[in-house]
């Protein structure tokens, strides 16, 4: 399964905030065997959502947007989705019965928006906050809080799957350049996917069918330096 993530909302753009839903979701779907394809961040405007909500749903199997929900002016995504889908934005009258009898709310006390959702979305409750999240077509929406998204997505963990890979990590204390020629000989006689990423020293990662990814780290440990303990 290939998915894209789409993160909303103009405080990441400008670093002010770091953009923690990416990483936490990119992590979880790769456990879980999916292949994150895009990872794009967007400004608060509907326009720039949708365009990307509606590029990356032709092209993937799923669609992840995370932010911009709720009532306040700069909570865009449920109309910009909308708009992507080409569909009205209505208030749920499931999300507002929900918020009702789980979240203590009146609905006269709630925000007004805060239950609007594209028409004919799966609403996803928000067990941690308020603004609902929903499904429609494919294209998820999680609030932009951080626990609220992780909750709302463990709901729905189950609808993404793929063929989950194994990784496995070898150090080596020697500049990745001199690393080269046997990151070649590695990639050719082991059928695994080989990154090097360098730091204080350099890992490979490893990610393949587990039988192979261990043969393959065997054969590399064994020619590389290994850092200090
Ligand atoms: P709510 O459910 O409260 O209405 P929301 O979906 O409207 O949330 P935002 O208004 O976009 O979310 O952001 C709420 C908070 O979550 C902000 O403090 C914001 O910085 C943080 N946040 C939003 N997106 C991310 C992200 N991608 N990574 C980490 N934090 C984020
Ligand atoms: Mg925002």
């Amino acid at each position: 399964m290939e998915v894209a993530l789409v993160t909303v909302g103009d405080e990441l753009l400008s670093g002010d905030t770091l953009n923690s839903n990416a990483a936490w979701l990119g992590r979880r779907l790769h456990e879980r065997g999916v292949t994150v394809e895009r990872s794009t961040t967007v400004p608060d405007r509907v326009a720039d959502i949708a365009r990307v909500v509606n590029e990356y749903r032709a092209e993937y199997d799923a669609v992840l947007v995370t932010g911009g929900l709720g009532p306040t002016h700069d909570d865009l995504t449920m109309e910009a989705v909308a708009a992507a889908l080409g569909r009205p934005v209505e208030e749920s009258a499931e999300a507002l019965a929900w918020l009702e009898e789980h979240g203590g709310y009146a609905s006269d006390d709630l925000a007004k928006g805060t239950a609007d959702l594209p028409a004919g979305a799966r609403v996803l409750h928000n067990t941690v906050g308020v603004a609902p999240g929903c499904v429609v077509d494919d294209v998820y929406v999680f609030p932009g809080v951080p626990d609220e998204m992780k909750a709302m997505f463990e709901g729905v963990a189950e609808e993404f799957s793929g063929e989950i890979q194994h990784v496995s990590v070898v150090p080596a204390a020697e500049p990745e350049s001199a690393l080269l020629d046997r990151i070649e000989t590695l990639r050719e006689s082991f059928d695994v996917k080989v990154g090097s990423y360098p730091g204080e020293f350099v890992r490979v990662r490893l990610e393949g069918e587990e039988d192979e990814v261990e043969r393959a780290a065997a054969w590399l440990r064994d020619r590389v330096e290994a850092p200090e303990e």
